[in-house]
C-alpha cells in the first residue's frame, strides 16, 4: 500500500517521491472539492515548493463537502493522503508521488471540525475546485441562485451546511469574532472573474442573513481571479491497474493529466502566499485577459466540439479532434469567431495558443472522454461559448455560425438521445428541465431558448439568431453532426 512507510523505502526507479517531512508540515491551505483537477494542479504546485523550496507552511488539508466525497475519504486517509500523479506525455510519461496534501476532512460527517479548521488561525487560504455548479451562481442575472434549497439550508442552519457559502460564512464569522485575520478565498474553478464571482456570491450570501456581517466581507476578504489550465480526465480503472502494475504497490486514487500545465494568478492575498513564482506560476496584476482567452479557445473548443463529437460516435477527445471535419470547424471557429473579439496579450499570439490547445486535445494518451466535457453543460455553455454568441451579435458584421452550430449540437444532444435513437443519460444539475425542453422543441430551439437563468434576452429575443440556430439544429438533427459541420464550413474552403 501506498503510505507515510512505503515511500520511505522507495524502489521504484523514476517514480520520485516526498523527501520532506511531511509530519513537519503546518496546514496553511484548506481545499474544499479535492477532485483529480486540484491534485493535477494546485497540490503538484504545493508539492514541488515542498521539495524543492522548504515551505513548510503550505501543506493542504483537504475537505469534502458533498455526500459522494466519502469514496475520496476513503481513499486517501487509507493512504496517507499521498497519492499517485502520472503526467502522459504523447512520447513518454513522468510518474510521481505527491504528498501536499496531509490531512482530509469529510463535510458530511462532521461540518464542525471543517468550519473550525478553516477558522483555526494556521489556514491562511481557503481555496475551491468544486466545479462551476458549487457557486450557486446564475450566470444570465449575475446572481445567487438564494432559492436553492441547499442554499437555504444554509441560511436557516448555520451548524450543518450544504453549499461552500454556508461554510465559509461560519468561518470568517469565527474569526471575526476571534479578532483573527480573515483567510484569503481562491476559487481555482473555470469560472470567467472566478474570484471576483466567489467573493460577489459570498457577500449576496451574508447580506441574507447579516448585513453588517457582508460589509466586512466585502471591505476584509480577498479573492484573487486566476486562469488554471491542465486537462485532468478521470481516472479509469484501466489507469489504476496500469499504475499498480509500474507501482508495485496499490494506489486508490492516482490522477493522470496531460504534461501542459499552466496557472495564472492575481496577485490580491490577505494572509500572504506560498511563494508561486518559484514554481512556475505567473503572479500578475489583472488575470482577466488571460482568463478570457483561456475560457473562449479552450473551454469553448471542448464544449463546442464535445456535444458534436459525442452525436458522431466519438468516445475520447483525441478522436473527436483528430476528425479531418471537427478539426477544421474548430480551427475555422476560433479563427473567425472567437478571436477577433479577444483583447490583445503582450507577447501571446492567440492563433498560436489555438493550435497549441489542438495539439494538446490530440494526445492520444490522455484519453480524454467526450462524455466528460459533456457533463453540467448548464454551467459550461453560457460560460464558454454563448458569450462570443452575444458579443458578435452587437457587431455590425457579426460571425456566428460556426458558435451557433455548436449551441445546436448541444441542444440536439440534450434530448438524451443519440443519432441512432438510443437513449443515453444527462449529468447536469438541469437535466431534468433541460431534457424536458429539448424533447418538447425538438427541432425548435425555443423551449430551450426560453430557460431565463441560461439564456439572456440579447440572445433569446434576436430573431436572426434564433433563426440561425433553428436552421443549425434542424440541420443536425436531419444530416447528422459531420455532415452539419460541412456544410457549415462550406465558405471557408
Ligand atoms: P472531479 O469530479 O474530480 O472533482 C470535483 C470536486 O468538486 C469533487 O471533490 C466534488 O465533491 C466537488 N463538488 C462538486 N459539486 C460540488 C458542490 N455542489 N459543492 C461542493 N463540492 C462539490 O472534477 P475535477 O476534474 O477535479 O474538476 C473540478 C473543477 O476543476 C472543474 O469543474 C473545473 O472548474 C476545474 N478544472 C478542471 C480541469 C480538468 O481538466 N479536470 C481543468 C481546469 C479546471
Amino acid at each position: 500500500r501506498l503510505n507515510n512507510i512505503s515511500i520511505q523505502n522507495w524502489h521504484v526507479p523514476d517514480v520520485e517521491v516526498p523527501t520532506y517531512d511531511r509530519k513537519a508540515l503546518k496546514e496553511g491551505i484548506v481545499h474544499l472539492g479535492v477532485g483529480g483537477f486540484h491534485r493535477s494542479h494546485m497540490a503538484l504546485y504545493i508539492h514541488r515548493l515542498l521539495q524543492e523550496h522548504d515551505a513548510k507552511d503550505w501543506s493542504i488539508c483537504g475537505v469534502g463537502l458533498i455526500k459522494p466525497d466519502a469514496r475520496m475519504r476513503d481513499a486517501l486517509q487509507s493512504q496517507d493522503c499521498l497519492y499517485t500523479l502520472m503526467e502522459r506525455g504523447i512520447d513518454e510519461s513522468v510518474t510521481q508521488i505527491i504528498g501536499s496534501i496531509t490531512s482530509y476532512l469529510y463535510a458530511p460527517e462532521n461540518p464542525r471540525a471543517v468550519i473550525e479548521k478553516m477558522a483555526s488561525q494556521d489556514t491562511r487560504i481557503v481555496s475551491l475546485t468544486v466545479t462551476e455548479s458549487g457557486y450557486y451562481h446564475s450566470e444570465a442575472t449575475a446572481s445567487l441562485q438564494s432559492d436553492d434549497p441547499a442554499i437555504q439550508n444554509d441560511l436557516k442552519n448555520s451548524s450543518s451546511p450544504q453549499t461552500i457559502y454556508g461554510y465559509l460564512y461560519e468561518a470568517l464569522l469565527i474569526r471575526y469574532e476571534r479578532g483573527l485575520t480573515p483567510f484569503t478565498i481562491m476559487s481555482c474553478d473555470n469560472m470567467p472573474d472566478n474570484g471576483n464571482t466567489l467573493k460577489s456570491m459570498l457577500i449576496a450570501f451574508a447580506k441574507l442573513k447579516d448585513s453588517d456581517f457582508a460589509a466586512w466581507i466585502e471591505k476584509c476578504i480577498a479573492a484573487p481571479n486566476s486562469m488554471v489550465d491542465r486537462v485532468t480526465p478521470q481516472t479509469t480503472e484501466k489507469d489504476r491497474i496500469y499504475l499498480s502494475k509500474i507501482l508495485g504497490i496499490k494506489d486508490n486514487c492516482p490522477v493522470v493529466c496531460e504534461p501542459f500545465s499552466q496557472w495564472v494568478l492575481e496577485d490580491n492575498f490577505s494572509q500572504g502566499a506560498p511563494d508561486w513564482g518559484k514554481v512556475g506560476v505567473q503572479v500578475v496584476a489583472d488575470v482577466g485577459p488571460y482568463e478570457l482567452m483561456k475560457l473562449r479557445l479552450l473551454n469553448g473548443t471542448h464544449s463546442a466540439m464535445g456535444y458534436l463529437g459525442f452525436l458522431a460516435g466519438y468516445q475520447y477527445i483525441h478522436e473527436a479532434i483528430t476528425d479531418p471535419l471537427i478539426n477544421k470547424y474548430i480551427r475555422t471557429m476560433n479563427h473567425e469567431e472567437v478571436i477577433p473579439l479577444l483583447p490583445k496579450i503582450k507577447g501571446i499570439d492567440f492563433g498560436e495558443y489555438s493550435h497549441t490547445v489542438l495539439e494538446r486535445f490530440s494526445n492520444p494518451a490522455i484519453k480524454d472522454q467526450v462524455s466528460r466535457i459533456c457533463l453540467m453543460g448548464s454551467g459550461k455553455m453560457p460560460k464558454y461559448v454563448l458569450p462570443s454568441i452575444t458579443e458578435q451579435l452587437a457587431k455590425a458584421d457579426g460571425k456566428y455560425e460556426l458558435l451557433t452550430l455548436g449551441v445546436a449540437g448541444w441542444f440536439r444532444y440534450l434530448t438524451g438521445y443519440d443519432m441512432v435513437g438510443k437513449e443515453f443519460e444527462i449529468q447536469d444539475v438541469m437535466a431534468s428541465t433541460l431534457i424536458q425542453a429539448a424533447r418538447e422543441g425538438g427541432r425548435n430551439p425555443q423551449p430551450l431558448l426560453n430557460i431565463k437563468t441560461l439564456f439572456d434576452a440579447d440572445l433569446r429575443d434576436n430573431k436572426e439568431f434564433v433563426q440561425k440556430l433553428t436552421e443549425a439544429l434542424e440541420y443536425v438533427s436531419d444530416k447528422g453532426p459531420l455532415e452539419a459541420i460541412n456544410h457549415y464550413l462550406r465558405d471557408y474552403q
